[in-house]
Protein backbone atom coordinates (compact mmCIF):
# COMPACT_ATOMS: atom_id res chain seq x y z
CA UNK A 1 0.00 0.00 0.00
CA UNK A 2 1.19 3.67 -0.10
CA UNK A 3 1.79 4.99 2.47
CA UNK A 4 0.54 8.14 1.62
CA UNK A 5 -2.92 6.73 0.54
CA UNK A 6 -6.13 7.98 1.85
CA UNK A 7 -7.48 4.85 1.50
CA UNK A 8 -6.10 1.37 2.55
CA UNK A 9 -8.05 -0.90 0.08
CA UNK A 10 -7.72 1.67 -2.33
CA UNK A 11 -6.18 -1.01 -5.54
CA UNK A 12 -8.41 -3.66 -4.47
CA UNK A 13 -12.03 -1.29 -4.84
CA UNK A 14 -13.62 -0.62 -7.64
CA UNK A 15 -14.89 2.71 -6.35
CA UNK A 16 -12.10 5.66 -6.45
CA UNK A 17 -10.16 5.48 -9.78
CA UNK A 18 -8.71 8.74 -9.49
CA UNK A 19 -8.49 9.03 -5.27
CA UNK A 20 -4.57 9.73 -5.68
CA UNK A 21 -4.86 12.61 -8.18
CA UNK A 22 -4.49 15.90 -7.34
CA UNK A 23 -8.72 17.42 -7.23
CA UNK A 24 -7.28 20.35 -9.56
CA UNK A 25 -6.03 17.85 -12.35
CA UNK A 26 -9.41 15.41 -12.09
CA UNK A 27 -11.26 19.16 -12.36
CA UNK A 28 -8.90 20.10 -15.20
CA UNK A 29 -9.76 16.23 -17.00
CA UNK A 30 -13.43 16.59 -16.32
CA UNK A 31 -13.42 19.84 -18.14
CA UNK A 32 -11.60 18.75 -20.95
CA UNK A 33 -13.47 15.87 -21.61
CA UNK A 34 -16.48 17.67 -21.19
CA UNK A 35 -15.29 20.47 -23.75
CA UNK A 36 -14.62 17.56 -25.70
CA UNK A 37 -18.24 16.54 -25.88
CA UNK A 38 -19.73 19.50 -26.28
CA UNK A 39 -17.60 20.84 -28.63
CA UNK A 40 -19.84 20.26 -31.94
CA UNK A 41 -23.21 21.99 -29.80
CA UNK A 42 -21.11 24.73 -28.42
CA UNK A 43 -20.23 25.85 -31.82
CA UNK A 44 -23.15 25.75 -32.95
CA UNK A 45 -24.50 27.79 -30.39
CA UNK A 46 -21.68 30.32 -29.78
CA UNK A 47 -21.24 29.46 -26.27
CA UNK A 48 -18.36 27.13 -23.81
CA UNK A 49 -18.83 25.12 -21.51
CA UNK A 50 -18.38 26.68 -17.82
CA UNK A 51 -15.40 26.15 -15.79
CA UNK A 52 -16.57 22.62 -13.59
CA UNK A 53 -18.07 23.63 -10.30
CA UNK A 54 -15.73 20.98 -7.98
CA UNK A 55 -16.56 20.93 -3.98
CA UNK A 56 -15.63 24.01 -2.88
CA UNK A 57 -13.49 25.51 -5.61
CA UNK A 58 -14.56 26.30 -9.20
CA UNK A 59 -11.43 24.95 -11.47
CA UNK A 60 -9.79 28.20 -12.08
CA UNK A 61 -9.61 29.37 -8.43
CA UNK A 62 -6.18 30.26 -7.37
CA UNK A 63 -4.64 28.57 -4.36
CA UNK A 64 -5.37 25.26 -3.25
CA UNK A 65 -8.13 22.47 -3.95
CA UNK A 66 -8.47 20.26 -0.74
CA UNK A 67 -9.04 16.49 -1.78
CA UNK A 68 -12.78 16.04 -1.11
CA UNK A 69 -13.57 13.83 1.91
CA UNK A 70 -16.86 11.99 3.57
CA UNK A 71 -19.14 13.60 0.26
CA UNK A 72 -21.22 10.22 -0.33
CA UNK A 73 -24.54 10.37 2.06
CA UNK A 74 -25.46 6.89 0.80
CA UNK A 75 -23.17 3.96 1.72
CA UNK A 76 -23.92 0.54 0.89
CA UNK A 77 -22.57 -3.17 0.73
CA UNK A 78 -23.42 -6.25 -0.57
CA UNK A 79 -23.11 -9.40 1.43
CA UNK A 80 -21.39 -12.95 0.94
CA UNK A 81 -20.98 -15.94 3.17
CA UNK A 82 -17.49 -16.63 4.26
CA UNK A 83 -16.22 -19.76 6.57
CA UNK A 84 -17.94 -21.77 9.00
CA UNK A 85 -21.32 -19.29 8.98
CA UNK A 86 -19.34 -15.73 8.24
CA UNK A 87 -21.04 -13.11 6.84
CA UNK A 88 -18.76 -10.31 4.72
CA UNK A 89 -19.27 -7.43 3.67
CA UNK A 90 -17.36 -4.62 1.62
CA UNK A 91 -17.24 -3.51 -1.79
CA UNK A 92 -17.22 -6.00 -4.89
CA UNK A 93 -13.32 -5.79 -5.97
CA UNK A 94 -12.59 -4.15 -9.58
CA UNK A 95 -14.58 -6.58 -12.20
CA UNK A 96 -15.12 -8.93 -10.08
CA UNK A 97 -18.05 -10.25 -7.30
CA UNK A 98 -15.59 -11.01 -5.11
CA UNK A 99 -15.76 -8.80 -1.40
CA UNK A 100 -13.24 -6.79 -0.27
CA UNK A 101 -13.53 -5.94 3.57
CA UNK A 102 -13.29 -2.22 3.79
CA UNK A 103 -12.44 -0.96 7.38
CA UNK A 104 -13.42 2.61 6.72
CA UNK A 105 -14.02 4.63 3.27
CA UNK A 106 -12.33 8.35 2.93
CA UNK A 107 -15.50 9.26 0.71
CA UNK A 108 -18.49 7.95 2.31
CA UNK A 109 -20.11 10.08 5.03
CA UNK A 110 -18.64 9.38 8.42
CA UNK A 111 -20.18 6.58 10.44
CA UNK A 112 -21.97 5.46 7.60
CA UNK A 113 -19.38 2.15 7.18
CA UNK A 114 -19.17 1.14 10.80
CA UNK A 115 -23.35 0.76 10.46
CA UNK A 116 -22.71 -1.33 7.44
CA UNK A 117 -19.88 -3.42 9.01
CA UNK A 118 -21.55 -3.80 12.03
CA UNK A 119 -24.94 -5.13 10.29
CA UNK A 120 -22.32 -7.81 9.06
CA UNK A 121 -21.50 -8.91 12.92
CA UNK A 122 -24.89 -9.12 13.87
CA UNK A 123 -26.25 -11.20 11.00
CA UNK A 124 -23.50 -13.52 12.37
CA UNK A 125 -24.39 -13.28 15.67
CA UNK A 126 -27.68 -14.49 15.19
CA UNK A 127 -27.17 -16.75 12.38
CA UNK A 128 -28.90 -15.15 9.37
CA UNK A 129 -26.75 -16.49 6.84
CA UNK A 130 -25.74 -14.34 4.14
CA UNK A 131 -26.76 -14.78 0.47
CA UNK A 132 -25.08 -16.66 -1.98
CA UNK A 133 -25.40 -15.23 -5.28
CA UNK A 134 -24.29 -18.52 -7.41
CA UNK A 135 -26.04 -20.59 -5.50
CA UNK A 136 -29.03 -18.14 -4.78
CA UNK A 137 -29.07 -19.67 -0.80
CA UNK A 138 -28.81 -17.81 1.95
CA UNK A 139 -31.16 -14.61 3.37
CA UNK A 140 -28.83 -10.87 3.68
CA UNK A 141 -28.46 -9.85 0.32
CA UNK A 142 -27.58 -5.79 0.79
CA UNK A 143 -27.68 -2.68 2.76
CA UNK A 144 -27.88 0.55 2.26
CA UNK A 145 -27.34 3.59 4.93
CA UNK A 146 -28.43 6.63 3.95
CA UNK A 147 -26.83 9.90 6.20
CA UNK A 148 -29.02 13.16 5.96
CA UNK A 149 -26.44 16.42 4.90
CA UNK A 150 -28.93 18.94 6.82
CA UNK A 151 -29.96 16.74 9.64
CA UNK A 152 -28.12 14.04 11.41
CA UNK A 153 -31.01 11.51 10.41
CA UNK A 154 -29.65 7.78 9.51
CA UNK A 155 -31.84 5.74 7.49
CA UNK A 156 -31.24 2.00 6.91
CA UNK A 157 -32.48 -0.39 4.14
CA UNK A 158 -32.01 -3.90 5.31
CA UNK A 159 -32.37 -6.15 1.80
CA UNK A 160 -33.50 -9.74 1.81
CA UNK A 161 -34.06 -12.45 -0.12
CA UNK A 162 -36.96 -13.75 1.96
CA UNK A 163 -39.15 -11.56 4.12
CA UNK A 164 -39.00 -14.25 7.58
CA UNK A 165 -35.87 -14.29 9.36
CA UNK A 166 -34.35 -16.22 12.04
CA UNK A 167 -34.34 -13.78 15.13
CA UNK A 168 -35.89 -10.99 13.04
CA UNK A 169 -37.00 -8.77 15.75
CA UNK A 170 -33.69 -9.00 17.62
CA UNK A 171 -31.44 -8.53 14.48
CA UNK A 172 -33.78 -5.19 13.66
CA UNK A 173 -33.38 -3.61 17.27
CA UNK A 174 -29.95 -5.33 16.88
CA UNK A 175 -29.48 -3.09 13.55
CA UNK A 176 -31.15 0.13 15.21
CA UNK A 177 -28.70 0.38 18.10
CA UNK A 178 -25.75 0.60 15.40
CA UNK A 179 -25.61 4.80 15.85
CA UNK A 180 -28.22 6.78 17.97
CA UNK A 181 -29.12 8.90 14.99
CA UNK A 182 -30.73 6.01 13.12
CA UNK A 183 -34.60 6.73 12.78
CA UNK A 184 -35.45 4.25 10.49
CA UNK A 185 -34.81 0.63 9.76
CA UNK A 186 -36.48 -0.81 6.64
CA UNK A 187 -36.71 -4.39 5.17
CA UNK A 188 -36.72 -5.00 1.89
CA UNK A 189 -37.62 -8.29 0.05
CA UNK A 190 -35.63 -9.27 -2.75
CA UNK A 191 -35.68 -12.95 -4.01
CA UNK A 192 -34.82 -12.29 -7.41
CA UNK A 193 -31.78 -13.36 -9.34
CA UNK A 194 -29.79 -10.33 -10.87
CA UNK A 195 -27.54 -7.13 -9.93
CA UNK A 196 -30.84 -4.90 -8.84
CA UNK A 197 -30.12 -4.41 -5.38
CA UNK A 198 -34.00 -3.34 -4.37
CA UNK A 199 -36.57 -5.84 -4.94
CA UNK A 200 -40.32 -4.62 -5.37
CA UNK A 201 -41.79 -4.97 -1.38
CA UNK A 202 -40.87 -2.89 0.95
CA UNK A 203 -41.53 -2.85 5.09
CA UNK A 204 -40.81 -0.41 7.79
CA UNK A 205 -39.46 -2.89 10.48
CA UNK A 206 -38.01 0.23 12.95
CA UNK A 207 -38.90 3.79 13.60
CA UNK A 208 -39.89 5.91 11.14
CA UNK A 209 -41.44 5.43 7.62
CA UNK A 210 -38.53 7.74 5.95
CA UNK A 211 -35.43 10.32 6.85
CA UNK A 212 -35.19 13.87 6.77
CA UNK A 213 -33.29 16.31 5.29
CA UNK A 214 -33.10 19.75 4.25
CA UNK A 215 -31.64 21.15 0.49
CA UNK A 216 -32.07 24.84 -0.22
CA UNK A 217 -33.90 25.57 2.73
CA UNK A 218 -36.72 23.25 2.09
CA UNK A 219 -37.41 19.81 4.24
CA UNK A 220 -37.47 16.79 2.47
CA UNK A 221 -38.90 13.16 3.97
CA UNK A 222 -37.28 10.38 1.74
CA UNK A 223 -38.50 7.00 1.98
CA UNK A 224 -36.52 4.36 1.92
CA UNK A 225 -36.42 3.27 -2.09
CA UNK A 226 -36.90 6.44 -3.42
CA UNK A 227 -34.54 8.28 -5.25
CA UNK A 228 -32.24 10.94 -3.53
CA UNK A 229 -29.00 12.34 -4.30
CA UNK A 230 -25.49 10.58 -3.09
CA UNK A 231 -23.69 14.10 -2.76
CA UNK A 232 -26.19 16.69 -1.25
CA UNK A 233 -23.71 19.64 -0.92
CA UNK A 234 -23.20 19.40 -4.49
CA UNK A 235 -26.79 18.72 -5.50
CA UNK A 236 -27.06 22.50 -3.55
CA UNK A 237 -25.15 23.56 -6.15
CA UNK A 238 -26.64 21.82 -9.18
CA UNK A 239 -30.17 22.49 -7.88
CA UNK A 240 -29.09 26.58 -8.13
CA UNK A 241 -27.87 26.37 -11.46
CA UNK A 242 -30.89 24.90 -12.84
CA UNK A 243 -33.50 27.27 -10.88
CA UNK A 244 -31.30 30.16 -11.80
CA UNK A 245 -31.64 29.01 -15.38
CA UNK A 246 -35.45 28.42 -14.82
CA UNK A 247 -36.04 32.08 -14.17
CA UNK A 248 -39.63 31.54 -13.11
CA UNK A 249 -42.03 34.27 -13.32
CA UNK A 250 -45.32 34.91 -11.34
CA UNK A 251 -47.91 32.74 -12.77
CA UNK A 252 -45.64 29.96 -15.03
CA UNK A 253 -46.10 26.28 -14.82
CA UNK A 254 -43.18 24.30 -14.38
CA UNK A 255 -43.32 20.90 -15.25
CA UNK A 256 -40.65 18.86 -13.53
CA UNK A 257 -40.22 15.48 -15.08
CA UNK A 258 -38.01 12.57 -13.65
CA UNK A 259 -38.63 14.47 -10.16
CA UNK A 260 -37.77 11.78 -7.59
CA UNK A 261 -38.94 13.03 -4.16
CA UNK A 262 -39.79 16.44 -5.74
CA UNK A 263 -36.92 17.75 -4.70
CA UNK A 264 -36.13 20.12 -7.55
CA UNK A 265 -39.50 21.32 -8.42
CA UNK A 266 -39.98 22.26 -4.43
CA UNK A 267 -36.99 24.23 -4.26
CA UNK A 268 -37.65 25.84 -7.19
CA UNK A 269 -41.28 27.07 -6.57
CA UNK A 270 -40.12 27.91 -2.68
CA UNK A 271 -37.65 30.19 -4.27
CA UNK A 272 -40.02 31.88 -6.84
CA UNK A 273 -42.10 31.92 -3.69
CA UNK A 274 -39.84 34.03 -1.72
CA UNK A 275 -39.04 36.17 -4.26
CA UNK A 276 -42.77 37.16 -4.77
CA UNK A 277 -43.58 34.83 -7.37
CA UNK A 278 -46.30 32.12 -7.40
CA UNK A 279 -45.87 29.40 -9.52
CA UNK A 280 -47.76 25.87 -10.46
CA UNK A 281 -45.75 22.65 -10.64
CA UNK A 282 -46.40 19.40 -11.77
CA UNK A 283 -44.33 16.49 -11.10
CA UNK A 284 -43.80 13.02 -13.05
CA UNK A 285 -42.03 10.36 -11.49
CA UNK A 286 -42.81 6.85 -11.84
CA UNK A 287 -41.23 5.42 -8.36
CA UNK A 288 -44.87 5.62 -6.54
CA UNK A 289 -42.75 6.05 -3.56
CA UNK A 290 -41.18 8.88 -4.76
CA UNK A 291 -44.10 10.63 -6.02
CA UNK A 292 -45.48 9.72 -1.58
CA UNK A 293 -42.72 11.46 -0.82
CA UNK A 294 -43.07 14.32 -2.88
CA UNK A 295 -46.82 14.88 -1.74
CA UNK A 296 -45.63 15.00 1.50
CA UNK A 297 -42.79 17.48 0.94
CA UNK A 298 -45.29 20.02 -0.98
CA UNK A 299 -46.94 19.84 2.63
CA UNK A 300 -43.32 20.01 4.69
CA UNK A 301 -42.88 23.52 2.61
CA UNK A 302 -46.45 25.16 2.55
CA UNK A 303 -46.82 24.49 -1.19
CA UNK A 304 -49.61 21.95 -1.15
CA UNK A 305 -51.70 24.20 -3.41
CA UNK A 306 -49.56 24.31 -5.64
CA UNK A 307 -47.97 21.31 -6.45
CA UNK A 308 -49.50 18.68 -8.08
CA UNK A 309 -47.65 15.19 -8.44
CA UNK A 310 -48.15 12.05 -10.86
CA UNK A 311 -46.91 8.84 -10.71
CA UNK A 312 -45.84 7.60 -14.37
CA UNK A 313 -43.88 7.39 -17.11
CA UNK A 314 -42.52 10.83 -17.98
CA UNK A 315 -42.84 10.42 -21.44
CA UNK A 316 -46.52 9.01 -21.41
CA UNK A 317 -47.30 12.20 -19.36
CA UNK A 318 -45.97 14.71 -20.95
CA UNK A 319 -47.29 12.88 -24.75
CA UNK A 320 -50.71 13.27 -23.00
CA UNK A 321 -49.92 16.80 -22.18
CA UNK A 322 -48.96 18.04 -25.73
CA UNK A 323 -51.96 16.25 -26.95
CA UNK A 324 -54.46 18.16 -24.62
CA UNK A 325 -52.15 21.75 -25.54
CA UNK A 326 -51.50 22.39 -21.95
CA UNK A 327 -49.66 25.36 -20.80
CA UNK A 328 -46.08 24.74 -19.57
CA UNK A 329 -43.67 27.63 -18.85
CA UNK A 330 -41.09 25.78 -17.65
CA UNK A 331 -39.66 22.30 -18.16
CA UNK A 332 -37.11 20.58 -16.03
CA UNK A 333 -35.70 17.00 -17.38
CA UNK A 334 -33.24 14.80 -15.36
CA UNK A 335 -33.68 11.81 -16.36
CA UNK A 336 -31.83 8.56 -15.46
CA UNK A 337 -28.33 7.67 -17.23
CA UNK A 338 -30.73 6.67 -20.53
CA UNK A 339 -31.32 10.21 -20.98
CA UNK A 340 -34.80 11.12 -22.55
CA UNK A 341 -36.54 9.58 -25.21
CA UNK A 342 -37.05 10.84 -28.53
CA UNK A 343 -41.16 10.94 -28.30
CA UNK A 344 -40.54 12.61 -25.03
CA UNK A 345 -38.35 15.38 -26.25
CA UNK A 346 -40.68 16.13 -29.34
CA UNK A 347 -43.46 16.15 -26.87
CA UNK A 348 -41.37 19.15 -24.90
CA UNK A 349 -40.56 20.89 -28.17
CA UNK A 350 -44.52 21.09 -28.72
CA UNK A 351 -45.87 22.66 -25.43
CA UNK A 352 -42.67 25.67 -26.51
CA UNK A 353 -41.86 26.22 -22.44
CA UNK A 354 -40.08 29.37 -22.48
CA UNK A 355 -37.03 28.07 -20.66
CA UNK A 356 -35.71 24.34 -20.79
CA UNK A 357 -32.89 22.80 -17.70
CA UNK A 358 -31.95 19.81 -18.72
CA UNK A 359 -29.70 18.24 -15.57
CA UNK A 360 -27.48 14.88 -16.85
CA UNK A 361 -25.82 12.18 -14.68
CA UNK A 362 -24.67 10.84 -18.47
CA UNK A 363 -23.62 13.96 -20.40
CA UNK A 364 -23.61 11.78 -23.45
CA UNK A 365 -27.06 10.89 -23.83
CA UNK A 366 -27.67 14.57 -23.01
CA UNK A 367 -25.48 15.76 -25.87
CA UNK A 368 -27.87 13.44 -28.12
CA UNK A 369 -30.82 14.75 -26.22
CA UNK A 370 -29.86 18.33 -26.59
CA UNK A 371 -29.19 18.23 -30.71
CA UNK A 372 -33.20 16.92 -30.49
CA UNK A 373 -34.32 19.91 -28.27
CA UNK A 374 -32.37 23.04 -30.69
CA UNK A 375 -33.35 21.14 -33.57
CA UNK A 376 -36.77 21.46 -32.12
CA UNK A 377 -36.40 25.25 -31.72
CA UNK A 378 -34.50 25.63 -28.62
CA UNK A 379 -31.00 27.53 -28.28
CA UNK A 380 -28.37 26.81 -25.42
CA UNK A 381 -27.77 29.57 -22.95
CA UNK A 382 -25.26 27.83 -20.65
CA UNK A 383 -23.87 24.05 -20.28
CA UNK A 384 -22.45 23.89 -16.78
CA UNK A 385 -20.53 20.72 -15.15
CA UNK A 386 -20.87 19.73 -11.62
CA UNK A 387 -18.34 17.45 -9.78
CA UNK A 388 -21.00 15.13 -7.84
CA UNK A 389 -18.59 12.59 -7.86
CA UNK A 390 -15.25 12.96 -6.95
CA UNK A 391 -12.30 10.45 -7.58
CA UNK A 392 -13.97 9.28 -10.38
CA UNK A 393 -15.02 9.76 -14.00
CA UNK A 394 -18.20 10.26 -13.40
CA UNK A 395 -19.71 14.08 -14.01
CA UNK A 396 -23.13 15.83 -14.18
CA UNK A 397 -23.84 18.62 -16.00
CA UNK A 398 -27.09 21.79 -16.02
CA UNK A 399 -28.06 22.79 -19.72
CA UNK A 400 -30.15 25.75 -19.82
CA UNK A 401 -32.00 26.42 -23.13
CA UNK A 402 -34.31 28.79 -24.47
CA UNK A 403 -37.25 29.02 -27.00
CA UNK A 404 -35.76 30.83 -29.66
N1 LIG B 1 -34.90 14.87 -9.93
C1 LIG B 1 -34.71 13.90 -8.87
C2 LIG B 1 -34.47 12.49 -9.37
C3 LIG B 1 -33.45 12.32 -10.44
S1 LIG B 1 -32.95 10.65 -10.76
C4 LIG B 1 -33.61 14.35 -7.94
O1 LIG B 1 -32.85 15.26 -8.24
O2 LIG B 1 -33.49 13.77 -6.85
C5 LIG B 1 -33.97 10.15 -12.06
C6 LIG B 1 -35.38 9.77 -11.64
O3 LIG B 1 -36.07 9.36 -12.83
C7 LIG B 1 -35.47 8.58 -10.68
O4 LIG B 1 -36.24 8.96 -9.56
C8 LIG B 1 -36.20 7.48 -11.49
O5 LIG B 1 -37.08 6.71 -10.71
C9 LIG B 1 -36.97 8.32 -12.49
N2 LIG B 1 -37.31 7.66 -13.76
C10 LIG B 1 -36.56 6.78 -14.48
N3 LIG B 1 -37.18 6.47 -15.62
C11 LIG B 1 -38.36 7.16 -15.65
C12 LIG B 1 -39.43 7.27 -16.58
N4 LIG B 1 -39.42 6.59 -17.73
N5 LIG B 1 -40.46 8.09 -16.28
C13 LIG B 1 -40.47 8.79 -15.11
N6 LIG B 1 -39.49 8.72 -14.20
C14 LIG B 1 -38.44 7.93 -14.45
Amino acid sequence: MDPKSPCSIMRACGGCTALNRPYKKQLAAKQAAMEELFAELCEREGVAVDPIRGMGVTLGDPGKYPAPRGFRHKAATPFAPGKEGAVRCGFFERGTHKIVAVPECPVEAPGARQILNGIAREAERLHIPAFNEDKHLGLLRYAVVRCGWRTDQIMVTLVTAQRDLPHAQEFFEAVAALDPHIVAVAQNINGRPGNAILGEETRIVYGAECMRDQLLGCEFDISPTAFYQTNPQQTELLYRLAIDGMNLQQGDVLMDAYCGSGTIGLCAAKDAQDKGAGIMLLGVERNPAGIADARRNAGLNGLTRNAWFMADDATDYILDAADNNERIDVLSIDPPRAGSTPEFLEAACALKPRRITYISCNPVTQERDLHQLLDGGYRLLKITPVDMFPHTDHTETVAVLERR
